[in-house]
């Protein structure tokens, strides 16, 4: 018989008809004559009731079917007795596909904390709050690529594989094929890169930016959604060595422009959220964070504040609060600061603008005014930045410049300084971290909840 998913079967008004349904059994409960199995198939956090006649199957035959055995259910759906559902099947046949021994498998009980889940991370999306969590993720993507379409922006996939340091970050990770205990010298004893696989020194990407921009030049505008790599050490609740990062880029865009485009983007995939997440959004709200419906609402309805980095580190500095780091003109802000203006002051989404040239990347647009950038960050109620963005430098004479001054190498650059030469035009584009997204959506305060399988530092077992 053909299977149907059981988020269908509880949604359907066509009752008294026999179905198939298969999935994991998250509970087994009843009294001697009936049982009652919660089945869950991951297609919606909700589970459908198997009643089961146990004279029908016999005890023995039950017995294996504890919680996390996966079980295959032939039987009628009816409209159900019990409180809390709406369908159920009555049970006609059973085949078990394969059981979880209770005494060895870590699922058993319910209520595990999320510290421990991300032990066993290999497991938990059999659990309702990670399988929440990754119906939301998916949900998101496709709204991000949804969004684009509709906007008439091209998905272009920059290499992963790269010999650039987009960022002049240098915290990166090496790709190579050289035989690491014993890598080939050159005269002055370095190792020899033009041995290496591409003839030269190679990392996984921290940013899809510089190439976004060639395709934003040629296309008009594009946006990249693919995964990103930093090899900071930063062990923080927003920090992951191998994130995902959504990256428009868009030629003829000024500052202004890419703002609006940040603040209706996000708003869009949000709404879209509580929309088609409904139920998970829901789950986690009781489950996580009474406030968390409440604050998507307030994001999606109220403009973002705007305001420069020079007003922003104003009012932190008369805000008389006592930050762990200290404020002032020309620090990097940290997200207590971040959250501060979002949370406290402000209590709305903000957008900073125009910070010193010295804390941002080479390539933002600089101002006239010789000190600052026309670089924008988003900040968002308890993630702090979720967006970082830029108009970039289009005058060749002015990026050259501010290469030189980082001292950096143009070995590597060249192709990104020629975007300058050849029909070079005003452009913008930003980054979204798609985990801190899914984190503000979700409620979840750990960027490791938020991906099937964090990697970070000392961990990438599974
Ligand atoms: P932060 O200051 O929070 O470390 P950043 O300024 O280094 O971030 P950008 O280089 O501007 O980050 O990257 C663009 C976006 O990518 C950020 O706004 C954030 O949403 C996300 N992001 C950056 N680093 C990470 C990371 N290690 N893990 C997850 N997301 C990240
Ligand atoms: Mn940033």
């Amino acid at each position: 018989m053909q299977r149907t998913k059981i988020t269908e079967l509880l949604n359907t008004t066509e009752l008294n008809r026999k179905v198939c349904a298969k999935g994991w059994v998250r509970t087994r409960r009843g009294n001697k004559h009936v049982a009652f199995i919660a089945l869950n198939d991951g297609s919606t956090i909700h589970n459908i009731q198997i009643v089961v006649d146990i004279a029908k199957f016999g005890e023995e035959f039950l017995k294996p079917i504890t919680t996390g055995a996966a079980i295959c259910v032939n039987g009628l759906l009816v409209e159900s007795q019990g409180q809390g559902q709406t369908t159920e099947i009555q049970a006609e046949e059973i085949e078990i596909y394969g059981t979880a021994d209770p005494a060895t498998y870590p699922l058993q009980k319910k209520g595990h904390s999320l510290e421990f889940l991300r032990e066993i991370a290999y497991l938990r999306p059999r659990t309702n709050t990670f399988g929440a969590i990754l119906r939301i993720r998916h949900h998101l993507a496709y709204a991000i690529h949804t969004y684009f379409d509709k906007q008439g922006f091209f998905y272009f996939h920059t290499p992963l594989i790269t010999a650039s340091d987009a960022e002049g970050a240098g915290s990166m990770f090496q790709v190579t094929t050289l035989d690491m205990a014993n890598p080939p010298k050159t005269e002055e004893g370095k190792i020899d890169y033009s041995q290496d696989f591409f003839g030269r020194s190679t990392n996984l990407t921290v940013s899809g930016q510089l190439e976004g921009e060639l395709g934003a030049m040629a296309l008009g505008g594009i946006y990249t959604f693919g995964p990103t790599f930093r090899a900071e050490n930063s062990n923080t609740p927003r920090h992951l060595a191998e994130f995902w990062m959504i990256e428009p880029e868009v030629a003829f865009f000024d500052i202004n422009d890419n703002m609006n485009l940040a603040e209706d983007f996000l708003k869009f995939v949000i709404s879209y959220a509580l929309e088609k997440c409904k139920d998970d959004i829901e789950f986690l709200n009781n489950m996580y964070d009474n406030e968390l419906t409440e604050r998507l609402n307030f994001v999606l309805n109220n403009q973002f504040v705007r305001l420069t980095y020079t007003e922003g580190v104003d009012i932190l500095e008369k805000s008389g609060k006592k930050f762990e780091f200290p404020v002032y003109w020309g620090a990097d802000l940290q997200s207590e600061h971040e959250r501060y203006l979002v949370e406290e002051h402000f209590k709305c989404p903000v957008i900073l603008t125009d910070y010193p040239k010295e804390i941002k990347s080479f390539y933002m647009k600089q101002n006239e005014d010789g000190k600052t950038v026309r670089g924008m960050d988003v900040l968002f109620p308890k993630i702090g930045e979720i967006i970082g963005g830029s108009e970039r430098e289009a005058d060749y004479q002015k990026l050259l410049n501010r290469v030189n001054e980082l001292q950096m190498s143009l070995d590597s650059l060249w192709w990104y300084m020629d975007t300058r030469k050849f029909g070079t035009a005003p452009h913008a584009g930003f980054g979204l971290g798609f985990e801190r997204l899914v984190l503000f959506i979700t409620g979840m305060t750990n960027i490791r909840d938020v991906i099937p399988f964090p990697r970070t530092p000392k961990n990438a077992e599974f």
